[in-house]
């Protein structure tokens, strides 16, 4: 019978960090991940030599440099800089919304014309807001995507660039969706297409899944193996499945009277605390019912092209088209390979069975996360880590701090 000290579910970008950093501490952690590979999300796989962003596209990118350096000792990190083409109808537009963007819109030049034209429509649109919740503009606050948009960008911009992206990668209206999510836009005067602000950026060479390998090396690791029922300090060991007979639970082991499980090879493991970095509300089995989430399905195909839309990032963003984006994986890497492969991206609500990507982060699941979270505040040996298990869009700085942050807590540093 196996002991560790942390049972890691799920060897993702969060789960990893956490096991690397607590393994520098002397303590010892097993990793499972339901699925067949490490690096959960961000896992990246060669295909024709090119590297292939299986589940979706990953940029990194930060502004806080110990989170830069921390990143850079695990890979070397090229100079991509994203900047996404925005194809509506026949037309084509840079993103974020800059000076490229508005110059093509209105056929105009100068920060100053772009200006003039943004105010003019951002005053309508306040105009009529307002009449409709009877505020004055002074008193309005967006009170959800659209209001904000509108308020922020004025109508083209809505129409043409936010609004149909914005409602197939969410599957509901924009005055259903809280107003943060497009403060992940930059909106600018300059003719800069750089989508993030932040001051670092980059693709690791060779792809994200070398980053976890390293993270995890020396750690024990087990993948296809699913999360099964845990134990608590005050029960009885678990004497169920994987033919276990109840003498192989000796009196003794339960001295140390940890939590226990039986992997699926029938080996019972013991260990003083859990990180978990699945669906927060799974782990509770949905005791206050389930919270929502965004999947994403991709189509990817192999194209006899070096290169088939000139960009990583083509954001398709009219309803009609029922893809969101087709990511182009080789320009992650300025890649010459002869061949190109290419992935469309679908999204679509999550249901059991599905991947879950994106927490949905409106007032009610905010306020269902809010339960799952105060029975999880009461856990002293359960802890909750990542996009799942802290309902939370983190992007993977966030994300990595978030871990850092948790280790410090968790050996009082
Ligand atoms: N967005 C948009 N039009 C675009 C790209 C993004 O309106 O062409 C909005 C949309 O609401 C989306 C949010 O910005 O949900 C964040 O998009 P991003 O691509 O940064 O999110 P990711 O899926 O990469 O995390």
């Amino acid at each position: 019978m196996e002991h560790y000290d942390y049972l890691v579910v799920g060897a993702g970008l969060f789960g990893a960090t956490f096991a690397y950093e607590a393994k520098k501490r002397g303590k010892k952690c097993l990793v499972i991940d339901k699925r067949d590979h490490i690096a959960g999300n961000i896992y990246t796989e060669k295909i024709s030599d090119i590297n292939v962003h299986k589940y979706g596209a990953h940029i990194f990118h930060t502004s806080d440099k110990a989170i830069w350096d921390y990143v850079n000792q695990f890979a070397d990190f090229n100079n991509y800089v994203n900047s996404p083409i925005a194809a509506y109808k026949d037309e084509t537009y840079n993103l974020p919304f800059n000076m490229n963007t508005f110059s093509r819109m209105w056929n105009i030049r100068t920060p100053e014309e772009a200006k003039e034209i943004i105010e003019k429509q951002r005053r309508e649109a306040l105009a009529e807001l307002c009449k409709k919740s009877g505020k004055s503009p002074e008193e309005f606050e967006a009170e959800n995507l659209e209001e904000q948009a509108l308020s922020l960008a004025g109508k083209d911009v809505y129409e043409k660039l936010i609004k149909g992206y914005t409602e197939k990668q969410w599957g509901r209206p924009c005055t259903e969706l809280p107003a943060f999510i497009i403060k992940r836009l930059p909106f600018r005067f300059t003719y800069d297409n750089n989508y993030f602000n932040d001051r670092y950026q980059g693709i690791p060479e060779g792809g994200y899944t070398q980053i976890i390998e390293k993270m995890l090396s020396g750690i024990e690791v087990k993948t296809e193996e699913d999360f099964f029922h845990v134990v608590g300090r005050d029960e009885p060991l678990p004497k169920k499945g994987a033919g276990q007979k109840e003498e192989e639970f000796p009196d003794d082991e339960l001295v140390i009277n940890p939590h226990g499980g039986v992997l699926s090879d029938g080996t019972t493991i013991l260990f003083d605390s859990i990180l978990f970095t699945g669906q927060i509300d799974q782990y509770y089995d949905y005791l206050f019912g389930p919270l929502q989430y965004r999947s994403v399905r991709f189509e990817t195909e192999e194209l006899d092209t070096d290169n088939y839309q000139g960009n990583a990032v083509v954001n398709y963003t009219e309803k009609e088209v029922p893809f969101t984006r087709i990511i182009e994986h080789k320009h992650f890497e300025y890649g010459k390979q002869p061949t190109t492969i290419i992935s469309r991206e679908y999204s679509s609500e999550w249901k059991p069975g599905d991947e879950p990507y994106y927490p949905v982060n409106n007032d009610e699941n905010n306020a269902l996360y809010a339960k799952y979270e105060s029975l999880a505040m009461k856990e002293d040996d359960v802890l909750f880590g990542g996009r799942l298990g802290l309902y939370k869009y983190y992007d993977m700085d966030k994300d990595i701090s978030a871990a850092l942050e948790l280790v410090r807590k968790e050996f009082g540093e």
